[in-house]
């Protein structure tokens, strides 16, 4: 690997579905990758035991690869095992890494074994806030030698390991980020910090700097709410002599009342929006806008668009207000830019499962979209629309029921039924269908609603909505005779 190679990585902690903030810092990362000839690293940040399960990493995985955003290195799809120079991948496999750093630290002078409890912990932090210090940790344990605390454990007394941030004159910390320009971190904002847990697992600031470093990443773009947690992060890099990554941090994603974006606003995550006929490369470009412009100022934009153009100085550092009706709407321009053979390919899945039956023949299918699409503003919008060509019998919908009343309506379906049957195709075109029209017009003596709503009622079951002239081209002559007589049965007297 050279030196300038770029090594981006995204690494969930595995606690649920991807939503929307963590894939769009998945897609920052690898358009960054993909841009500079890099390369793109998942790693998962699985050490809270408690609520990282193997299925939320396969979720995860899932709703990434949904999104075409495929990663270099790290567990592979499906089969979770590593694949790369730099695993393994996952932080629960990782923990002798950490150990050994840990040591090395606590060997250099700068961690210890502490016992505080966490009631002395919290007795500590009332005081501190009493008299308006820092609600930092003062560990009597800071200067113990080693060899007394593993006495101490040895007894059965249960310890964490413990950064010893240096007893120094207050300074600030600078940290150069891509997005914030100049960040300063007074060093007093943190005392010792936790490393290793009384279990061994570590703490994320801990094993996201080891990892970061012994993985080579070399830009970590992630959320602005790690920009606090980054101080930490370089005290742990200048500890251990690392090579500290440059850091981009991306504002936050907020909802239309200004908090941050939640469950509360509505679909976060990937995977309800891919169930509710979202695009993937909609999606991607919807959640690319929010914090990134395009230097041509462009609103839809492919991957392979976005990957030529993305470049960190049009990361916005101003916090972005996620819009579901913008996000609509760009998901309608990808899906309409669709060609129909692959846009069928994606509508089916919606279709079938609704459990409609619709015409196996290409032909068909491809005049029927060509017609519905532009209607369309996800996959899922095909469902109603195709409804009403389904072979599968309609309902007559409640409104329907006055026309059904009315003495002409008998007289023109019968009058519909009897023209389609005697129609020599299997489908009647739009003039065909105008002509039978005009006929059942003339020749019944009936006109405006009497004669269009009947109609309407023969096909669709209620007499309002989709142009005929539009829909009755692509329904079976048998359907159309079905549904007509399907109305008569229904008409009383
Ligand atoms: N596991 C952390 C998260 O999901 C990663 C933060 C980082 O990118 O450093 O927020």
């Amino acid at each position: 690997m050279s030196n300038s190679e770029v090594r981006v990585r995204f690494a969930p902690s595995p606690t649920g579905y991807l939503h929307v903030g963590g894939a769009r810092t998945a897609l920052y990362n690898y358009l960054f990758a993909k841009r500079n000839g890099g390369k793109f690293i998942l790693r998962i940040e699985d050490t809270d035991e408690a609520r990282s399960t193997e299925e939320f990493i396969r979720m995860q995985m899932d709703d990434l690869k949904w999104l075409g955003l495929d990663w270099d290195e790290g567990p592979e799809w499906k089969t979770l095992k590593d694949s790369g120079a730099y695993g393994p991948y996952r932080q629960s496999q990782r923990l002798d890494i950490y150990k050994k750093y840990a040591d090395q630290l606590m060997d250099s002078g700068r961690a210890y074994y502490c016992f505080l409890t966490d009631p002395e912990i919290e007795i500590q932090r009332q005081a501190a806030m009493k008299s308006g210090r820092p609600p930092q940790v003062n560990s009597p344990y800071r200067n113990w030698p080693k060899e007394k605390a593993l006495e101490k454990m040895a007894k059965g007394d249960k310890a964490v390991v413990r950064f010893k941030v240096k007893d120094e004159e207050k300074r600030d910390y600078h940290l150069p980020d891509l997005v914030r320009s100049d960040v300063r971190f007074p060093s007093d904002m943190v005392g010792d910090f936790v490393l290793l847990r009384a279990s061994g697992m570590p703490v994320y600031n801990f094993c996201c700097a080891v990892d970061d470093a012994l993985m080579k990443i070399s830009h970590v773009f992630r959320a602005e709410d790690h920009l606090s947690n980054t101080l930490r992060q370089m005290m742990i890099y200048d500890e251990l002599g690392f090579k500290q990554p440059q850091f981009g941090h991306i504002s936050l994603i907020l909802g239309s009342d200004r908090q941050k974006l939640s469950k509360r606003h509505g679909a976060a995550s990937c995977h309800e929006y891919k169930v509710n006929g979202y695009l993937p490369e909609a999606l991607n470009n919807f959640i690319a806008l929010l914090g990134w412009s395009s230097p041509n100022a462009q609103e839809i934009l492919t991957m392979k668009e976005m990957a030529e153009q993305f470049h960190y100085d049009r990361l916005n550092s101003a916090a972005a207000v996620f819009d579901p009706q913008k996000l609509m709407w760009v998901n309608s321009q990808h899906l309409r830019a669709l060609p129909n053979e692959e846009l069928w390919k994606l509508v089916e899945p919606f279709l079938n499962e609704a459990g409609l039956t619709l015409p196996s023949d290409t032909d068909w299918r491809m005049k029927a979209l060509e017609v519905y699409k532009t209607g369309m503003n996800t996959l899922k919008d095909a469902v109603e629309a195709f409804r009403p060509l389904s072979e599968s019998p309609i309902e007559l919908s409640p409104e329907a029921q006055e026309t059904l009343t009315w003495p002409s309506t008998r007289i023109v379906v019968e009058a519909w039924r009897k023209g389609v049957e005697q129609t020599g195709s299997d489908y009647l075109s739009e003039e065909q269908f105008n002509k039978l029209q005009d006929q059942i017009k003339d020749e019944q003596n009936v006109k405006g609603k009497h004669l269009f709503m009947p109609i309407r009622v023969a096909v669709i079951g209620k007499p309002h909505g989709t142009e005929l002239k539009m829909l009755v081209p692509l329904l079976h002559k048998r359907t159309l005779v079905a549904r007509a007589e399907n109305v008569l049965s229904q008409i009383k007297g």
